[in-house]
């Protein structure tokens, strides 16, 4: 019974994220208007806005003017109740749930707004550093299954990485890194899942990046020198690291 209402809360929690992401970076009140569709501005109603079910049972359209909605905000309507499900059947209902299941979320947002606007900021990556500090005192208090170090060590290697890759950037193509700012999530990555947690994590997030780039390329969906957001991967690979090896 738990795990009905942890689903049916993460479909909740998924919606109202997809809502958070469309009209913080506009600097929309997240109350006021009552959901609308960005096209038509016209207001949704009930059946237009249960999570999953509406997106199938309109065919990802609006009903009044049949703008296409993003479906990425279908992914995260599928992935957060499923990624809460397993969070509570690896940890139980503890902090360190509760905890994880913030950073995924947090993570899905910044996907969304960095697949929409390409850009995301200090406040948004504050978010994730949240996460990081819950796990820090969480690992202080036993209620980790590593110790502190364990997780310090992991922002070091994120935040040398990070490091490295600026300077790439800066000595070999001779300009400072702009608009790299999502990479600052790394070090606070690190943080919350460790040493080996922050390698599986761009591991995996890398490994989804070069095979999803190389589909699109191929099927020529988008261009080869197209900037590719990056945060998406960063989430696919936390929820990889946080469900397989956490
Ligand atoms: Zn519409």
């Amino acid at each position: 019974m738990t795990a009905l209402y942890i689903i049916l809360a993460g479909l909740c929690i998924a919606s109202f994220i997809g809502s958070l992401a469309y009209r913080v970076p506009r600097g929309i009140s997240i109350v006021k208007p009552p959901s609308f569709c960005p096209s038509c501005e016209t207001r949704l109603g009930p059946a237009d806005l249960v999570p999953v079910a509406s997106f199938v049972a309109l065919l990802g359209r609006c009903r009044h003017c049949g703008v296409r909605i993003p479906f990425q905000y279908l992914v995260v309507e599928l992935c957060v109740p499923a990624v809460f499900f397993f969070l509570y059947r690896r940890f139980g209902i503890s902090l360190l749930f509760l905890t994880y299941s913030y950073l995924c979320c947090v993570m899905f947002y910044l996907s969304l707004v960095d697949i929409d606007t390409a850009h995301v900021g200090i406040w948004d990556i504050g978010a994730v550093y949240l996460a990081a500090a819950a796990v820090v005192c969480l690992s202080a208090f036993g209620k980790t299954p590593h110790r502190s170090g364990w997780y310090l060590f992991g922002a070091l290697a994120g935040a040398a990485l990070v490091g490295v890759s600026y300077a790439v950037v800066f000595f070999v193509k001779k300009r400072i890194p702009m608009g790299g700012g999502d990479l600052l999530v790394v070090p606070a990555l690190g943080l919350c899942t460790g040493l080996r947690g922050i390698v599986h994590v761009l591991i995996a997030g890398a490994a989804l990046g070069t095979l999803l780039g190389v589909v699109l390329i191929t099927v020529r969906a988008v261009k080869a020198d197209r900037k590719f957001p990056m945060l998406p991967y960063l989430a696919f690979g936390i929820v990889i690291e946080l469900l397989l090896f956490s």
